[in-house]
């Protein structure tokens, strides 16, 4: 049976995140390890990350994802905004390494005023120079398929796989969105869309290299390329597709991470329950 939970949030620091997600069942939890949406984080002192990583023993939580922040840009064709975006991801990788966790969700980055071509490569040079000298000990860093939305590059898993192939010595992974995927072209909906989608995954990445997927239904359309996450059967998706995802026999390996709206904490409550039955019915 595969692993769930969802994003926990760490008001009151990191470790609360693992708390809040063993409290209400969850077997896997991903988190921010700062604010997402600003460029300064505060350092995490010792105490925070002896902390967390008593609190992980304790919760055996597994695994233990961070998500990047949301500023990171791997691929900016501003040069400021590159360097900013390069040092923010390697403090990124520094706080998961500090943390013990096992991987580092982020956005392969927007080639605004670029081609897609250039993007990719300027994503992998990205993640070379981020990484320089680094020991990642069992870290792994996970690419997130996207939406597409605006100048995104990792809409198609062709990208992702470019990115891997151009970056050998960095420990590479996938993180499959099935909001994105499904926005970003993707028809799920149906058997033979997932199956599709199944396939083009062994074609490109391989299906080893999925370790997470994020679970959430879409409240934005089909090739909308629009990027708006959505309680799990009340989106364009609905229950019976996601249900054959939560039970593919080829995507069990991964961990499911639901990333639904944090409307208030009875919707996490929900939206795990569904994703339980689920994957307890396969
Ligand atoms: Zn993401
Ligand atoms: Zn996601």
């Amino acid at each position: 049976m595969p692993k769930i939970g969802f994003h926990a949030p760490i008001k009151g620091g990191v470790h609360n995140a693992l708390i809040v997600a063993k409290d209400t069942g969850c077997d896997t939890v991903q988190l921010f390890s700062r604010n997402p949406r600003g460029w300064m984080a505060k350092p995490l002192t010792l105490e925070d990350v002896l902390l967390f990583r008593k609190i992980r023993k304790q919760t055996k939580l597994s695994p233990v994802l961070i998500h990047c922040n949301y500023l990171v840009n791997l691929a900016a064709a501003d040069d400021l905004m590159l360097q900013k975006s390069r040092l923010s991801f390697r403090e990124e990788v520094e706080r998961a390494l500090l943390l013990g966790v096992d991987y580092l969700v982020v956005h392969p980055g927007s080639a605004r005023g670029a081609c897609e071509v250039d993007g990719i490569s300027l994503c992998a040079k990205s993640l070379k120079i981020a990484c320089k000298g680094l020991k990642f000990n069992s870290l792994r860093i996970l690419l997130e398929n996207t939406a597409g939305q605006g100048d995104c590059i990792g809409h198609r898993f062709e990208h992702l796989d470019q990115i891997m192939r151009a970056c050998p010595k960095i420990p590479l992974g996938v993180c499959l969105d099935t909001a994105h995927a499904f926005t970003a072209g993707y028809d799920i909906r149906e058997e033979d869309g997932l199956n599709a989608l199944i396939q083009r995954i062994q074609k490109t990445v391989g299906l080893k290299t999925i370790r997470a997927i994020h679970f959430n239904d879409s409240r934005a359309a089909y090739n909308s390329r629009v990027d708006r996450h959505w309680h799990i059967g009340e989106g364009h998706i609905g229950a019976d597709a996601l249900r054959r995802v939560a039970q593919h026999p080829k995507l069990k390996h991964a961990a499911f991470i639901l990333e639904t709206p944090y409307d208030d904490p009875r919707a996490d409550i929900k939206n795990l329950a569904m994703l339980r039955s689920f994957v307890a019915t396969d």
